[in-house]
């Protein structure tokens, strides 16, 4: 096995710099690559953060999944990229200084825009070593997810393994055009897209699951036996969304929430209210249907039509 040139023998560890950009002031950039590969050969598992630069807590769980040595496997090799959009993350923003999402111009080419080059790196220097994949991210901006799977509604082995990380949600949700998701499981690639907090926060029941989720995938797979099992976060309960909607805001103004993110609510039920700053009016905002709360609009001020309440409205 040979990445970013480097040698990775049975039982070596390694970290390694991917260097595809210099900064304006001539100074390089590297987005670090952490490779663990056991003496006893098994499947290659990726954990990757910072897709999008300003989704802090994906990267966080792969920056702990590191430092507490979780990465370690006795069987198999795994890989970890805690900050792929390194340009975004020093900018504490989503996209490239130009503004592209690196997670729509997969696979990306070698003369393309920045966003383009660092696709292009992690497919030709990444991927062909790669058999399974977890990609940490967040919600936009303050929408606040509760921790849940994103995978494709037709895909049994994906379907698997998302039960196998253990949240409470995995949602079926149609691949994007020139996603990494799309371009990964067009290559056959087993990827579940993890979605847990909002941007530019740090969340510790979110990174809790997250890492759980890690580690009882590297288990399923066979790729290490803890010796004492690490008991971070655990689900009761799994349901699998096969729809959901936005509720929106009737009334431009202040919207707080009521109710807890990621429980079941009925039809009616008042789940926030908006008010006007001045108080001369406060609205009830009710559910339009019965279903579970899948994320909250953080941002306090609200124009009417923003979206506040992600709800679903079936499940499997
Ligand atoms: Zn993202």
């Amino acid at each position: 096995m040979k990445i970013l040139g480097t040698e990775i023998l049975p039982g070596s560890s390694h970290r390694l710099n991917m260097s595809i950009a210099k900064l304006h002031t001539h100074t390089p950039v590297h987005v670090p690559v952490i490779v663990e590969r056991a003496k006893k050969d098994g499947p290659c598992l990726l954990f990757l953060g910072g897709i999008h630069g300003n989704e802090i807590n994906g990267v966080e769980i792969v920056r702990k999944l590191v430092a507490s040595k979780l990465n370690k496997p006795s069987c198999g090799t795994t890989i970890c990229i805690p900050v792929l959009n390194i340009f975004g993350f020093l900018n504490r923003q989503r996209e490239f200084p130009d503004g592209r999402d690196l997670n729509r111009v997969f696979p990306g080419s070698p003369n393309g825009s920045l966003a383009s080059r660092f696709a292009h790196s992690m497919m030709t220097e990444i991927m062909p070593h790669v058999h399974y994949i977890i990609d940490y991210h967040t919600g936009g901006d303050g929408r606040f997810n509760y921790p849940q799977l994103r995978i494709g509604s037709n895909e049994a082995k994906t379907l698997e393994l998302a039960k196998v990380f253990g949240v409470k949600f995995i949602k079926f949700a149609q691949h994007r055009e020139k996603s990494f998701r799309e371009i990964a499981f067009k290559q056959g690639k087993t990827i579940l897209l993890f979605e847990g907090g909002k941007t530019n926060d740090l969340n510790p029941a979110v990174t809790a699951v997250g890492i759980q989720g890690a580690i009882n995938v590297m288990k399923h797979l066979n790729m290490r036996t803890f010796k004492k099992d690490v008991n971070l976060h655990h689900e009761n309960e799994q349901y699998i969304i096969n729809g959901s909607t936005w509720i929106r805001a009737k009334y431009s103004g202040m919207f707080r929430s009521h109710v807890q993110n990621g429980t079941f609510v009925k039809k009616g039920d008042v789940l926030g209210t908006i008010s006007d700053p001045f108080g001369y009016f406060e609205r009830p905002v009710k559910s339009p249907g019965e279903g579970f709360i899948l994320c909250y609009d953080h941002s306090p001020i609200v124009n009417q039509g923003t979206a506040i309440v992600h709800l679903t409205t079936q499940t499997v």
